[in-house]
C-alpha cells in the first residue's frame, strides 16, 4: 500500500501546518499527482477517507486531485512526447536517451482552512502604536553655531 503511506505522510505535514498556523478545519486539499508517480488515485482516496474520519483537522474535508501528465524529453533529438503513450523510447528518433521532465509529482498544491477565532474579537492591542515616545524626528538638529 504505496498510498497509504503517502497518505499518513500527507495527514502528518498537514497535521503540522495546521498547529502552526492555527488551522481548526482544513477545508479542502489539493494534490498534485503525476501521471507516472505510481499513485493509484482511487486507493489514495480510500486511504484519505480512513484518515480524515480520525483526524477532527481533516474531519469531513475534500480531496481533489490533479493528474499531471508526463512528459519525457529526448536527448537523441531535443523533443519532448507523451510518457504514457511512448515509454522510454522517443517517438521521433527512436532514441532511449530520454528522461522523464515531469509527472513523477506528489505534492500538496493548495490548502484551504479556517483558521481559529474570528478576526474581529480580539480587541485588546489596540493602542500598542498610538502616542508612541517622540522620537528624534529631526528637529533642531542644527549643529555648528
Ligand atoms: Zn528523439
Amino acid at each position: 500500500m504505496h498510498e497509504m503511506g503517502i497518505i499518513i505522510h500527507l495527514a502528518k505535514t498537514l497535521d503540522d501546518i495546521a498547529a502552526r498556523n492555527r488551522i481548526t478545519k482544513i477545508g479542502s486539499v489539493t494534490m498534485e499527482i503525476g501521471e507516472v508517480s505510481g499513485i493509484v488515485t482511487e486507493l489514495f482516496e480510500d486511504a484519505w477517507d480512513y484518515f480524515t474520519k480520525r483526524n477532527p483537522v481533516l474531519a469531513g474535508s475534500e480531496l481533489r486531485i490533479e493528474t499531471i501528465p508526463a512528459v519525457t524529453y529526448c536527448d537523441g533529438c531535443g523533443k519532448t512526447y507523451g510518457t504514457v503513450a511512448f515509454g522510454r523510447t522517443c517517438p521521433f528518433c527512436g532514441s532511449g536517451e530520454t528522461w522523464l521532465v515531469r509527472g513523477n509529482e506528489c505534492v500538496i498544491k493548495e490548502i484551504e482552512a479556517e483558521t481559529a477565532g474570528e478576526p474581529e474579537d480580539s480587541g485588546q492591542e489596540i493602542g500598542a502604536e498610538t502616542a508612541g515616545e517622540p522620537e528624534d524626528t529631526g528637529q533642531g538638529a542644527g549643529t555648528g553655531t
